[in-house]
């Protein structure tokens, strides 16, 4: 067999550093469960009872922030309403379909702090037009993520506090344990829906508080036992 050519480079692969690893972890898709708090679906104006639901960001939306330092993201064109959502974000290392709750932990490399950024102004209007969430959700950049810690040195991450302040003042705080639908739960319909694969990674969802961001701005977020990053918007 040849090597295929192509028309062009194909695209880098896009990847995550590990801590105390040298190997990265190399991003498949990234899926986003929305509404997963309660007080968050409260403050976006729904009752936070509801069957999880999904939507999804294209790999290369991955803006890495490297342990100890702050990574920049450009602020998005088309927006005047740019929002943080902090989140956990589970790394799938195994792949599988129909996986039972009570068998995820198997499935997951590790964790890693994630900000779900979002065009507000845009994902407001496609929703009230019925229209798909990506120009809101998905646009360029719009995944700043830490590196990732294996799952066996990460703690008790579905009890952890998380949080996230804005130049040193806190917006969003909360714990883990508050999601509706939990880690392995969340995999179970997940994976009803999607074949998982090694190299996803799930965006569990946002506490309340989530607020405006300007140029300027720094966002230092985190999860307790986990790396936390550092963004600033440019
Ligand atoms: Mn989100």
């Amino acid at each position: 067999m040849t090597e295929p050519t192509y028309a062009f480079a194909p695209p880098a692969v896009v990847s995550v550093p590990v801590q105390g690893r040298a190997e990265r972890f190399a991003v498949h898709r990234i899926y986003c469960v929305g509404r997963n708090y309660e007080e968050h679906a409260k403050e976006m104006g729904f009752t936070g009872r509801e069957p999880p639901f999904f939507f999804l960001k294209p790999a290369d939306a991955i803006v890495v922030a490297e342990p100890g330092q702050t990574a920049t993201i450009p602020y998005p064109t088309l927006t005047a309403n740019l929002h943080h959502e902090i989140e956990l974000v589970v790394a799938i290392g195994v792949g599988g379909r129909n996986i039972k709750a009570a068998d995820a932990a198997s499935h997951i490399y590790g964790y890693a702090v994630g900000l779900d950024m979002t065009r507000r102004d845009l994902q407001t209007d496609m929703k009230k037009q019925g229209r798909p969430w990506c120009i809101g959700k998905a646009y360029d950049q719009s995944a700043p993520i830490g590196p990732i810690t294996l799952a066996a040195q990460a703690g008790d991450v579905n009890h952890a506090a998380i949080w996230v302040q804005v130049n040193g003042t806190d917006r969003q705080r909360s714990n883990v344990a508050k999601l509706i639908w939990n880690v392995a739960e969340t995999i179970e319909h997940l994976s009803q829906a999607w074949e998982l694969k090694p190299g996803d990674l799930i965006y569990t969802g946002t506490p309340e508080g989530v607020a405006a961001v300007v140029r300027g701005d720094t966002m230092t977020g985190g999860v307790d036992g986990l790396t936390p990053i550092s963004v600033k918007v440019a």
